[in-house]
């Protein structure tokens, strides 16, 4: 298959340095191997989505001049062919390509109706210490489960339910081509998990799963909070019949305080940034820094990073953000 990276923003907010990292990387990852790189929009949390935050995204990706082949809010794909009845980069306009790959694991009785609130859940879990996580229970895993698909519309909830797929409680193992093999066993990690949740909103599990094939993404760069998603994906694409891409996880960008940049953290998103008056090049140079990609953070452009570029030089190790 043809190298195809992608960058995937949730358009939530304006992009901070944490995101512009991993679009970095990825983009160059892309272009020192002659690949193609795909940006596509994940909106699919409909109350935190909005239409100016993916502008912004693609204004500034633009100004960094980080120039993506296919997707976005105007492209279309190079082969709409290969996107099977639909050609939108947008993951809110790919529902009924969702629904066909839920039907399919529905099909193979993997899938179960769930109405446990967010309270039933925490009721009858403690988050994990360490990271918050909730494994839910499987409160709501049937005995039967063409029973439970026949009683939607009539359980003594009145709620419309989640839809949940099946774990195995078996490891999942990968090999992630910068932190290493991992293996996960995801009936102790997160339990049955979530494909759709109960008002009708896709999972970012499923949705990322049948994008990243459909589209045919070779390379999945971003940032290592995502880590151990990747063998819940990986469950999926076995189910689905896709092939595995290659996991590149990034260090994550944190701020003074020791916490992971996020949207909140004004002072480094790229508004702030532009505002300021800082240039394209030095935003890059920073970056390229922290990357190992050059020796000091001095201005420089995307493309004289191209030749620059080696996973080899890339840390593992989190980054500490100075403004
Ligand atoms: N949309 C996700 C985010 O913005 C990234 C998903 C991915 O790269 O797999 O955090």
């Amino acid at each position: 298959m043809p190298m195809k990276g992608r960058f995937a923003p949730s358009p939530t907010g304006r992009m901070h340095l944490g995101n512009v990292y991993s679009a970095l990387l990825s983009w160059l990852s892309v272009r020192s191997q002659g690949g193609t790189w795909v940006l596509r929009i994940e909106d699919l949390d409909p109350q935190r989505s909005h239409r100016i935050y993916a502008e912004q995204i693609e204004d500034d990706l633009h100004w960094l001049g980080l120039d993506w082949d296919e997707g976005g809010l105007e492209n279309m794909p190079a082969n709409p062919s290969s996107q099977q009845g639909s050609v939108s980069y947008i993951q809110s306009e790919r529902g009924t390509i969702y629904t066909h790959y839920l039907n399919k694991l529905k099909e193979k009785g993997l899938t179960y109706p769930c109405y446990c609130t967010r309270a039933d859940i925490m009721a009858t879990q403690a988050p994990h210490e360490a990271d918050g996580r909730v494994v839910y229970a499987g409160t709501c895993r049937p005995k039967n489960l063409d029973q439970a698909w026949s009683n939607v519309d009539s359980h003594p909830s009145g709620r419309k339910p989640a839809t949940r797929i099946i774990v195995p409680d078996e490891e999942i193992s990968f090999v992630d081509a910068h932190y290493g093999p991992l293996s996960v066993n995801l009936a102790r990690h997160c339990g049955d998990f979530v494909l759709r949740r109960a008002d009708g909103a896709w999972a970012y599990q499923l949705a990322v799963v049948v994008d990243d094939a459909l589209m045919g993404i070779t390379e999945v760069v971003r940032g290592r909070d995502l880590l151990l998603s990747a063998p819940q994906q990986i469950y999926l694409y076995r189910l689905l019949g896709f092939e595995v891409p290659t996991f590149c996880h990034l260090p994550l960008l944190c701020n003074e305080t020791g916490q992971r940049l996020c949207k909140r953290d004004k002072s480094l998103d790229m508004g702030e940034i532009r505002r300021s008056g800082r240039s394209p090049e030095s935003v890059l140079g920073q970056l390229a820094f922290y990357a190992g990609i050059i020796d000091r953070p001095e201005p420089v452009s995307a493309l004289e990073l191209v030749p620059e570029f080696s996973w080899t030089k890339v840390p593992v190790e989190d980054i500490y953000v100075s403004k």
